[in-house]
């Protein structure tokens, strides 16, 4: 038999992440200089990274031929939660925390439970782990969570739940959201990811971290990659019971977060007029981008992250176009949403070169 067919089947059924295009890609692609495009794709921040991040960052240079030790991060971390250092695993990203949370509780014969629409990295996590997803129907674009429920079954092992919700950009109350935690059976872990958490208003955000005394089977992820603007360095952390988080740590990878990276988040925590500057550059571009879209007669799905999902009728064509002006957003199509598209909020300049774009293009 070929060598590739003795490979896992739920592996090759797997269709590989597809990420937003790089604009070094799209200059070659077009012939259009670097300087000139302007990159909505990948939810980064238009800001770039924490200038005490950067510094840290370069301090670590110094020290590169050494293992990494991720203790301050996590002294930190803790810190700012109140979670003992014992309950935090962090991530190559936040994506690397999803992966080994899967590798601990899914296999073959499993399934794990997530809305239509959710982030793309959950049925990849599920399928590589060889378990089989449970994609529930969405409700006005967000989580139904009654039917998510319901459709737990006695081999489903986890539950994927991001709130805000990417690429739909929609939240699920905490009033309903606790409900719903509390509801699922104890032997089932649940995976909040709340990659988008800070950007949420602070009339909208409570301390969700105080759920995890009572709730074992919970896990919270957050990321450095959005507002703190540190996605290249790639820093995530799940915080989760003394008992997951020591099963976690015995299939990771013993040094998956560099020495740059983890005195770069260290710093990045303690910037708080980074946040709070990329926080209100979020909000104000917000209302640039959704009021531009109204004018423009484009229907959007209000979004409480750092991107804007909305409808065009010929969205491929659309997206070409707007390729063609130097403008790169997210495609969605492989979400089940080909008559959308995901634009992440930008500065000023930014999002007024999107909308010029967006409306010669329609
Ligand atoms: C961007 C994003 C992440 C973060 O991924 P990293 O691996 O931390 O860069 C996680 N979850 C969702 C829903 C996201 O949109």
């Amino acid at each position: 038999m070929a060598l590739c067919e003795q490979s896992l089947p739920y592996v090759r059924a797997i269709s590989p992440y597809q990420p937003g295009k790089p604009i070094t890609q799209l200059a070659r692609e077009m012939g259009i200089a670097v300087d000139q495009i302007v990159k909505l794709a990948s939810n980064e921040n238009p800001l770039g990274m924490s200038p005490k991040a950067r510094a840290a960052a370069e301090q670590a240079m110094a020290d590169l031929s050494r293992y990494p030790d991720d203790f301050l991060l996590k002294q930190a971390l803790a810190e700012r939660t109140g979670i003992g250092m014992e309950r935090i695993v962090l991530g190559n990203g936040s994506n690397d925390v999803l992966d080994l949370v899967a590798r601990v509780f899914l296999a073959p014969g499993r399934t794990a439970v997530f809305a239509q629409y959710a982030f793309a990295v959950y049925p990849l996590a599920t399928l590589s782990a060889g378990a089989e997803p449970i994609a529930v129907p969405a409700r006005d674009y967000g989580h139904d969570l009654e039917a998510m429920r319901g459709a737990i079954r006695p081999d489903t092992r986890l539950v994927w739940i991001a709130n805000p919700n990417n690429p739909t950009g929609s939240f699920a109350p905490y009033g309903q959201l606790k409900a719903f935690v509390e509801s699922v059976p104890s032997d089932v872990v649940v995976v909040l990811d709340e990659a988008y958490n800070e950007y949420l208003s602070p009339g909208d955000r409570v301390d969700t971290t105080a759920w995890l005394a009572d709730l074992p089977n919970l896990m919270i992820t957050r990321t450095f990659s959005k507002i703190y603007g540190l996605a290249g360095l790639r820093v995530g952390y799940a915080l989760t019971s003394a008992e997951i988080a020591d099963l976690m740590n015995r299939v990771r990878q013993p040094f998956n977060c560099n020495n740059m990276a983890l005195a770069a988040a260290t710093a990045a925590l303690d910037d708080h007029e980074f946040v709070a500057r990329s926080y209100a550059l979020n909000r104000a571009g917000m209302e640039q981008i959704v009021g531009g879209l109204k004018r423009i007669g484009c229907q959007h799905i209000p979004s409480h992250g750092n991107f804007v999902t909305f409808r065009v009728s010929e969205a491929a064509l659309v997206n070409q176009s707007l390729l063609r002006h130097g403008v790169i957003v997210r495609p969605i199509a492989a979400y089940g949403m080909p008559e959308w598209l995901r634009v992440t909020i930008g500065t000023e300049r930014e999002n007024a070169r999107f909308l010029e774009a967006l409306g010669g293009s329609l």
